[in-house]
């Protein structure tokens, strides 16, 4: 398949992705394995210049050994709030190491900002969207800048709102690839196991979705896995993902509530 043919985005000279190229990645690869997936959009550079963003957590050891298998070289970067857990951060430097990845990136908040708007560093107590905003939301914008396009770690099964997940979407013209979209727990489990991956050390103690320190909590037996992320808060992402697109039920009207995805 030829490369699909892309718009210029006139604010930032990139040749921009549309909903049509998803669409068509999206009828391509229905039904391929990840792994040839992800192989043939880096040997055909279907995605341009693309990285993968990972948070280092519990279930990121699979998508990055994936990636890994198909191209070490694609840039792996990670935002590091400065509040992250030691142990996460261990971790990363254990996965970049062991899967051979030759362009790591640490993307961090502007010291000034942090100064001027959490000079207390608390933030995250009384306003997480703020703080997510300026340590999270903000420094992944700059580490897309250059990026066609993005591997993000999103399953559909983690919370409904990352339901009906496609495989390849657009956000802001850039290409945004879940390639774990469509897997579930019992998929990354097999996974882990058959590939002999090293697992978070805090996932022992109860900590299934790890984000920063302050705003995770360990999850009860039976409780959703992203119940332990800002616990209390009327808040279940921290703005680097967009909702997802509507994506009918099989024979579904676009229109029908019960085919929309629940924010
Ligand atoms: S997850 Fe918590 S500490 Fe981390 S950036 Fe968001 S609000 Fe701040």
């Amino acid at each position: 398949m030829a490369e699909p043919a892309r718009q210029i985005d006139l604010i930032d000279a990139r040749p921009a992705f549309t909903q049509a190229d998803a669409d068509t990645l999206n009828a391509r690869f229905e039904g391929v394995d990840t792994l040839t997936m992800l192989k043939t959009v880096f040997a055909e550079k279907l995605a341009g210049n693309v990285a993968v963003v990972s948070s280092f957590g519990t279930e990121s050891a699979v998508l990055l050994d994936l990636v890994a298998k198909a191209d070490r070289n694609v840039p792996v970067i990670f935002v590091d709030t400065l509040k992250m857990f030691a142990e996460t951060l261990n971790y990363r430097d254990t996965l970049i190491r062991k899967f051979g990845f030759t362009d790591s990136r640490t993307v961090a908040p502007i010291a000034d900002v942090i100064a001027k708007k959490d000079e207390t560093g608390l933030r995250w107590s009384y306003d997480p969207d703020g703080c997510c905003e300026i340590r999270k939301v903000e420094p992944m914008k700059r580490a897309k800048d250059g990026l066609d396009a993005w591997i993000s770690g999103r399953k559909a099964f983690q919370s409904v709102t990352r339901q009906n997940l496609p495989r390849f979407e657009v956000e802001d013209g850039r290409l945004k690839l879940n390639p774990l979209g469509d897997w579930t727990k019992s998929d990354l489990e097999t996974y882990f196991d058959r590939e002999n991956l090293p697992r978070h050390p805090l996932e022992a103690q109860g900590y299934l979705s790890i984000g920063c320190e302050p705003c995770t909590s360990k999850v009860a037996p039976g409780e959703d896995p992203r119940a332990g992320r800002w616990r209390g808060w009327d808040k279940v992402e921290c703005g680097i993902h967009s909702p997802v697109s509507a994506i009918p039920l099989p024979g579904g009207d676009p229109d029908d509530p019960a085919n929309q995805p629940v924010f």
